[in-house]
């Protein structure tokens, strides 16, 4: 059987959450609630310091704030995570509210492109 080395404890371990082992899975999801307390009362804190004070990887906090397990005010520029498309910095999840538009916008117009082509195609088919 394969083994892993943690990322955190350097332990080998049968089976990675994350690039970690189980121990420190639950080790940090133990702390998720502190880490979410200290950020609602320290919004002018960094991302880094928060990861360094509860000794968790930055990227945990990271993704808990894509995943909107922890709500940051759009104040707090230090916990910013970035828009996979243009790297803005936003709040939760993965894109910035303009991507999110702009990939709407593009979906509409696929769909009004679709209609028209349709439409089209329906006059070509009536005689007059
Ligand atoms: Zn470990
Ligand atoms: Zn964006």
């Amino acid at each position: 059987m394969d083994l892993y080395t943690c990322k955190k404890c350097k332990k080998l371990t049968k089976s990675l959450v994350r690039g970690i082992c189980s121990d420190c899975y639950n080790e940090i999801e133990s702390k998720y609630t502190d880490v979410k307390y200290y950020i609602y009362d320290h919004p002018d804190a960094k991302l880094a310091d928060v990861a360094k004070e509860y000794d968790i990887p930055a990227a945990y906090i990271e993704n808990w704030i894509r995943e909107g397990r922890i709500v940051i005010k759009s104040e707090s520029e230090g916990f910013a995570v970035h828009c996979q498309k243009c790297g803005k910095p936003i709040t939760s999840g993965k894109l910035c509210g303009a991507c999110i538009s702009k990939l709407g916008h593009q979906l509409r117009d696929l769909d009004a492109a679709g209609k028209e082509k349709s439409t089209h195609a329906s006059f070509r088919d009536t005689k007059y």
